[in-house]
């Protein structure tokens, strides 16, 4: 089988690739390489069944091409993580609303089945736990652009189910809940790589606002597994699905201390108010965990990796990537 996964040279792309190939698929990785970069698909080169077309899905000929050569599209592309969305956030709401609307159009003409990524960000703010599909969200006011994405992604989500709902296109959405692994960049926010490599050169660790807030962190290999098992699944169709990890809820600051711990690093905290850490237009959520019952129900999903394994295996990617830098 032949799989189209827009923004496959990203970070769960490319692990998303790796597992396709792996069972035997075709993978082709639509991919403008903003976010994404060559040397997280550069092994799947060898492997005769890959290849990485550098383009933007907002470039409607070259992904109908694509489309129409796939049995399945994998809708990853998107202008991601904070930083990129506080600082670009006209590019990012055009990746994230024309680009899914050319995704979609496309699937729809050459019939193919869709598996969109929105994310948690869409709960917002509300304050019901644990986040369950159906629930209300709560999102910020339109003044804090960080909810531009969130926006976005929930407008994304409206036009895939109306899609399933008056073409019966088939579409799954599935919103992840802070993915972490290997090949994560901290250039964009993510908090995980960032303590990560910041401890391993014995930096100052940034913890924004006090670091009360918490977060459950999904390994990316679990997500893969989810979201192929899920792309299989008749029940899955017109269904939003949350993709997370219910167990092992930590606040910032307690992740923190834990990867000094791991990396035995000489690291000590900072407390950066938020208005110093990003730019205008931020504003944080507090907690966020998923409900995995829907999940559960249908592929009987819960994930395997536990956060200290899930750390372990970001800290030996990062030593190795900074090499000379990093010194036992
Ligand atoms: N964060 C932090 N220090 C950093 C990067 C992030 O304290 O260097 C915080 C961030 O403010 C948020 C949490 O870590 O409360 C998770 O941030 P991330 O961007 O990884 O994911 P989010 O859950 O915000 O989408």
């Amino acid at each position: 089988m032949q799989v189209l996964i827009t923004g496959g040279a990203g970070f769960i792309g490319s692990h998303l690739a790796d597992a396709h190939i792996k069972r035997g698929d075709t993978v082709v990785a639509l991919d403008d390489l903003s976010t994404g970069r060559e040397e997280n698909v550069a092994h799947l080169k060898s492997s005769g069944k890959f290849k990485l077309v550098k383009g933007s899905v907002l470039e409607r000929e070259i992904v109908a091409g694509l489309m129409q050569d796939c049995a399945l599209c994998y809708h990853l592309a998107a202008a991601v993580g904070v930083y990129t969305i506080v600082e670009k956030p006209l590019n990012s709401l055009m990746t994230n609303l024309k680009g899914t609307e050319v995704v979609l159009e496309l699937a729809d003409k050459y019939r193919k089945k869709i598996l969109l990524a929105s994310t948690s960000e869409v709960y917002g703010k509300s304050n019901k736990f644990p986040f369950r599909e159906d629930d209300d969200t709560l999102m910020g006011a339109t003044d804090k652009s960080r909810w531009s994405y969130a926006y976005a992604k929930a407008v994304d989500e409206f036009m895939a189910l109306a899609y399933y709902q008056e073409k019966k296109l088939p579409v799954i959405i599935v919103r992840f809940f802070n993915t972490v692994g290997p090949r994560q960049t901290g250039r964009y926010g993510m908090v995980i790589p960032n303590f990560v490599r910041q401890a391993l050169l014995n930096e100052a660790i940034t913890i924004f606002g006090d670091g009360h807030q918490s977060r459950c962190f999904t390994y990316v290999g679990d997500v893969v597994e989810a979201v192929m098992r899920l792309a299989e699944t008749p029940q899955a169709l017109g269904q939003v699905v949350n993709v997370g990890n219910n167990s092992q809820e930590i606040s910032i600051e307690d992740l923190a201390k834990k990867i000094i711990e791991l990396t035995r690093s000489k690291s000590r905290l900072i407390y950066i108010p938020y208005t110093k850490a990003y730019p205008l237009g931020f504003e944080d959520m507090e907690r966020r965990v998923p409900d995995l019952f829907k999940i559960k129900s249908l592929i009987n999903f819960q994930p395997k990796t536990q956060l200290d394994e899930i750390l372990e295996l970001i800290i030996a990617d990062k030593k190795k990537k900074l090499g000379d830098l990093y010194k036992y």
